[in-house]
């Protein structure tokens, strides 16, 4: 009987706890059980204990709950002590930080770290979808541009674009893609520009930055969203077809991360503007790193402004301000270059001293003075999501596509290099993350596309993606071996493998944006009730913050009790009671996935409640927390990539290894954060909950992995689909068609070229594999004359490909003087 009631208990307090139930239901059912134990059913009949003591005793539980289901009561006891308790625990968050926090919206990634995730906020986001004008400028004016790029002509001779190419970006409005159609821009879609950007990035990331730029923050979004209508009809059409260049100079010699701790001034003062006293700024500042600045003729600036003398009527302290000053105004000085990472795409220092500017160009006017950072977390919460990821999954999906063909092409032993394991292990991560990271490319910008401002994914998707790129670039280059390693015009990877440290630290350096800012914002955001707490903690009107406290603790406790039991559960099951959007062939890994969220949302709200303030501090943990989200978003990201192409059953192992892989991942990383975690009671209590059966998961086997090596090795539409929207050239003549050329023609006389090496084995021809040797084979009948030509063919498309550059002994000195002359 005794068993029976505790197990009786277990179930409705699991239950209560998971239903998430006001504490009145909870008194009842404790009053229930409690009366329950008084009765004795004996095989003499059922009995009721009556003495008071004991009584009392088991209705403990009820009278606590039924009183603190009092608000007056719980309050006056239990709120009124934790508030003062927790007053000093939670992380403050300061006025630039709850900008930042505003500025974003929140969407997926509140679902997963819920723990229990509505599947219809995955699916209902609308797929990728280009309306026919900006396919057709895909098609057309992207591929035009691509044809008119040479990488080693731009990094290496000029520095700089072409005169031609740039005057073809300004002529087509590339430079104004997010600019508004009646604004004379193309008003292109997140995802169109994101594609774009891409195409061209995947023939030179110098010429990806120069698009990228102007159409991520700067003056064009900045004046789409705030500008005065004045500003808007002087700038906007003349940026849309570049008769504008812009510039935005946030970053300053003593403020790069730190960007809101800036020692760039303006004082409201009155100065002459135009032969006129006018009221305006006298600004102050030394800006670097800016790209495009100089070329630039129109310079966004941010700037911490001052009024003391109160002109404007909102005291000394104005805050963080933007203005637009055109680059020959007076006192504006634009500095000789910077050569970052040898890249060629405009890049440089803005300074100014004493510059009075009227307050006319400020943008947005008066009114958005002190408004500047909102505006720039605005734009960075969308324009994080599209333009590095776009630039990192291209050269994830590029690399691929070079890196596939050459280890095809390329024989040592006897054999092409790709199938040799010790080179299809890296190979096979790269199949990998071109899928994943492409997923991910896409869904985020269709949410931008829907109006989404995802704060948090933006910046995950930021520093996930270009890790992932600084991989796939390793893994290609070690692949190549020294074909990769000599530069030269015919080197199709260097370009992009220099530009890498700059997609890491431009748009938040990857180690601040992974262990700063993903969790740390993300659980503030993301959180049910964390911020709530925060808010009512910081509030400085006591009575009314106890109030907001009481609500926001009081969901908190709640939403923990079902993190407890839900997250046991889910462990003790493995996620087979999980939810699922469909009973499709993924279903089990969407179950997975809301069980590994479920896990995720226990200790991200243990970490936050017991690191408190400390959380920004403790870094590693947050990095590794980070982490964790970014597997559960890649795993989403690529579940939906499946659905949405049709569930190819092509791809279907391919995803299941990514799974696999993913949450082997997030098992090993949680085990570091418990292992970690500063107080080993609650991070053995986290472990037990999370993984009462232990950590098992295991990574796609090498087998699989080897099979979608064996695909990539070949043509087809396995390997077009995970390189989609790479420029591709089939010209032997063009830096990577000659790789596509070789690639298909080995492919073309594998059979017959087997033939010939069995042959040789047995001795009926002598030599192999050079041109003589073929003449044998036609010669003893064991080749007619067209496979000959085949094979004759793919010997020469490879010697094509392996062949790397080389110089006279003046000539790179040479260069090196052309190009300094240049700058
Ligand atoms: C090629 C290039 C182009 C650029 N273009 C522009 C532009 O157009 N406009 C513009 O305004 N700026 C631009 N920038 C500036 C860029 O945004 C900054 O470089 C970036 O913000 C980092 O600042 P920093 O280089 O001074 O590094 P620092 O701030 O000195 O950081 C050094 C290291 O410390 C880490 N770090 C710093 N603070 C923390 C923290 N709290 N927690 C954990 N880690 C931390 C960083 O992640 C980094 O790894 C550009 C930079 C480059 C290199």
């Amino acid at each position: 009987m005794t068993l029976a009631l505790i197990a009786l208990a277990i179930v409705v307090f699991a239950i209560l706890a998971m239903r998430e139930s006001p504490l009145w239901q909870w008194a009842l059912s404790a009053l229930v059980i409690g009366l329950l134990t008084r009765i004795d059913f004996s095989a003499a009949g059922v009995s009721v204990a009556t003495d008071l003591g004991g009584l009392i005793l088991v209705l403990i539980p009820a009278i606590v709950f039924g009183l603190l289901s009092i608000a007056p009561m719980r309050k006056l006891v239990l709120m009124t002590p934790v508030y003062g308790a927790v007053k000093s625990i939670l992380p403050r968050v300061s006025r630039t930080e709850q900008e930042a926090l505003d500025a974003g919206t929140v969407g997926w990634d509140a679902e997963l770290f819920s723990g229990r995730p509505d599947w219809d906020k995955l699916t209902s986001i609308r797929p990728l979808t280009l309306s026919a004008e900006e396919q057709a400028f895909l098609d057309n004016q992207t591929e035009t541009a691509c044809r008119m790029i040479d990488d080693w002509d731009i990094r290496n001779n000029r520095a700089d674009l072409s005169p031609e190419l740039w005057q073809f970006f300004k002529d087509e409005g590339f430079l104004g893609m997010l600019i508004a159609k009646e604004h004379g821009g193309l008003g292109f879609s997140a995802q169109a520009q994101s594609m774009i950007v891409s195409k061209i990035a995947s023939r030179s990331v110098a010429a990806g930055i120069t698009v990228m730029v102007p159409n991520s923050l700067g003056p064009g979004e900045l004046l789409e969203k705030y500008g005065t209508p004045e500003q808007k009809d002087k700038y906007l059409s003349r940026l849309a077809k570049g008769l504008e260049v812009p510039c935005f100079a946030l970053t300053g010699v003593h403020s790069g991360s730190d960007a809101g701790g800036m020692r760039d001034i303006g004082i409201v003062t009155k100065g002459m503007y135009q032969g006129k006293e006018v009221l305006g700024v006298r600004l102050s500042f030394d800006k670097r790193y800016i790209t495009l600045a100089p070329i630039a003729t129109l310079v966004g600036l941010a700037f911490l402004l001052k009024d003391p003398d109160n002109l404007l009527g909102r005291g000394t302290d104005i805050g963080i301000t933007l203005a637009l000053v055109p680059h020959d105004h007076p006192g504006m000085e634009i500095g000789r270059r910077h050569f970052p990472a040898r890249q060629a795409f405009m890049n440089g220092p803005v300074r100014g001293r004493d510059v009075f500017v009227p307050m006319e160009f400020l943008i947005g006017g008066t009114e958005y003075a002190g408004q500047g950072w909102r505006m720039l977390m605005e734009c960075l919460s969308t324009g994080r999501a599209i333009s590095l990821p776009a630039i990192g999954s291209i050269s994830i999906k590029q690399t691929l596509r070079a890196t596939s063909a050459y280890a095809r092409v390329r024989r040592q032993f006897g054999i092409p290099v790709g199938i040799m394991e010790g080179v299809a292990e890296p190979l096979g991560e790269m199949v990998k993350r071109a899928y994943t990271f492409e997923a991910a490319r896409r869904l985020t910008a269709s949410m931008v596309d829907e109006g989404q401002r995802p704060a948090v994914i933006a910046g995950l998707l930021k520093y996930t993606t270009t890790e992932a790129m600084r991989d796939s670039m390793d893994d290609a280059f070690d692949i190549h071996g020294g074909r990769a390693i000599q530069d030269g015009p015919g080197n199709y990877l260097f370009g992009a493998y220099m530009a890498l440290p700059v997609a890491i630290t431009v748009e938040g350096a990857n180690i601040l944006t992974r262990t700063l800012m993903t969790f740390a914002q993300g659980v503030l955001r993301a959180h049910p009730y964390l911020l709530k707490e925060v808010q009512a903690a910081q509030n400085k009107d006591r009575r009314q913050g106890l109030e907001q406290f009481d609500v926001a603790f009081g969901g908190h406790t709640k939403f923990m009790l079902r993190n407890i039991v839900a997250s046991l559960l889910h462990g003790l099951s493995n996620g087979a009671f999980a939810s699922t959007p469909n009973q499709g062939p993924m279903a089990h890994w969407y179950r997975r996935l809301h069980r590994y969220s479920q896990a995720f949302a226990l200790v991200a709200d243990w970490t936050t409640v017991f690191l408190g303030g400390a959380l920004k501090r403790k870094q590693k943990i947050s990095g590794r927390m980070a982490d964790i989200l970014g597997d559960l978003y890649m795993m989403s990201a690529t579940l939906r990539r499946f659905e949405d192409e049709g569930r190819l059953p092509e791809d279907r192992e391919l995803v299941e290894a990514i799974m696999a892989d993913r949450v082997a991942s997030m098992e090993n990383t949680f085990g570091e954060v418990f292992a970690n975690f500063p107080n080993p009671v609650f991070a053995w209590a986290m472990r037990v909950l999370c993984f009462p059966l232990g950590r098992h998961a295991k990574p796609a086997s090498d087998r699989v992995n080897y099979r979608f090596v064996r695909a990539v090795l070949r043509p087809g539409a396995f390997r077009d689909r995970l390189t989609t929207g790479a420029y591709v050239s089939f010209d032997p003549n063009d830096v990577t068609g000659v790789l596509e050329d070789a690639f298909i023609k080995v492919t073309e006389a594998e059979e017959i070229e087997a033939r010939f090496v069995k042959a040789a084995r047995k001795g009926v021809i002598e030599r192999r594999l050079d041109r003589d040797a073929i003449e044998d084979a036609v010669a003893a009948g064991v080749l007619n004359a067209n496979e000959a030509g085949i094979m004759r063919a793919a010997d020469e498309a490879t010697e094509r490909v392996v062949k790397v550059d080389d110089f006279a002994m003046d000539e790179l000195a040479a260069e090196s003087k052309d190009r300094v002359a240049a700058e």
